[in-house]
């Protein structure tokens, strides 16, 4: 499977092609871009770092090592905000806090054409990436990228904040694939020493910028799910668990007062 991936890619064809034209003989060329990459997947870099691509929500993305590579669990976190959209050409406003390579934003842009959609990032090479993504998805007018630590700096108030932030343990260290602790950016995945670092700060954040009935809908995993409960003392809840049953997305609306 990974091998088929790395010779699409080092012959720069579909897989059509490549079922379709077994006579094809590689050129020294071909031999010697497929052999490296061959060679860096041997070394555990991962396939999509090699070819540069991920799809998410059914669209090709650009991903390079200072991003994420986007996960099939997030797609939950965009069917969970559609669910709640009864009417999608209903004018809103959303946040992706920690957008990465932009595939939350950019794939809500593509569903929602009357959302203005803001995405943030802490790392300013993400956010090329992210721009990037979305100029060629061609939702580039519809996305404002903003530098920032999570929510600050932004004008409230927003229908929905949305976000899949880092929210692994440095404790649980080993019980990530190694791969992704080598080359997955670890500020994209590690929290801190316990894996709320991140979250405990966005759950008030939110609560602050959300507007009444507004949706905090955040990516989490089963290993953090019942602290998180005691994180959201002032919101009623509800855990969306994924195809495997693990608790993978909290929507949230702020208690009334
Ligand atoms: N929002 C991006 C994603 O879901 C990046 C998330 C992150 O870097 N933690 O893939």
């Amino acid at each position: 499977m990974n091998a088929e991936l790395l010779l699409m890619f080092a012959l720069g064809v579909d897989r059509a092609y490549l079922y379709g034209h077994s006579e094809h003989k590689l050129s020294d060329d071909e031999q010697n871009r497929y052999n490296s990459a061959i060679a860096e997947r041997a070394r555990g870099v991962p396939t999509q770092y090699i070819t540069g691509h991920q799809e998410f929500w059914g669209l090709d993305f650009i991903v390079t090592p200072e991003v994420l590579i986007p996960r099939p669990e997030t797609e939950h976190v965009i069917e969970t905000v559609l669910e709640l959209i009864s009417d999608r050409k209903r004018a809103l406003r959303i946040v992706d806090v920690g957008t990465g390579s932009g595939c939350i934003a950019v794939a809500l842009a593509k569903e929602l054409p009357k959302a203005e959609i803001h995405a943030t990032d802490s790392s300013n090479s993400a956010l090329q990436v992210a721009r990037t993504n979305a100029a060629r998805l061609e939702v580039e007018n519809r996305v404002r990228y903003h530098h920032t630590d999570l929510l600050a700096g932004l004008s409230p108030p927003f229908d929905f904040v949305l976000s899949n932030p880092p929210y692994v343990g440095e404790s649980e260290s080993d019980s990530v694939q190694l791969e992704v602790r080598k080359f997955e950016p670890r500020s994209a995945v590690f929290a801190g020493p316990t894996g709320l670092e991140v979250i405990s700060r966005l759950i008030p954040q939110a609560h602050d910028v959300l507007q009444r009935d507004g949706w905090l809908i955040i990516e989490i995993s089963g290993t953090i799910a019942e602290k998180t409960k005691q994180l959201l003392t002032n919101w009623d809840f509800e855990f969306i668990p994924d195809l495997q049953s693990i608790p993978r997305v909290v929507r949230a609306r702020k208690r009334p007062r």
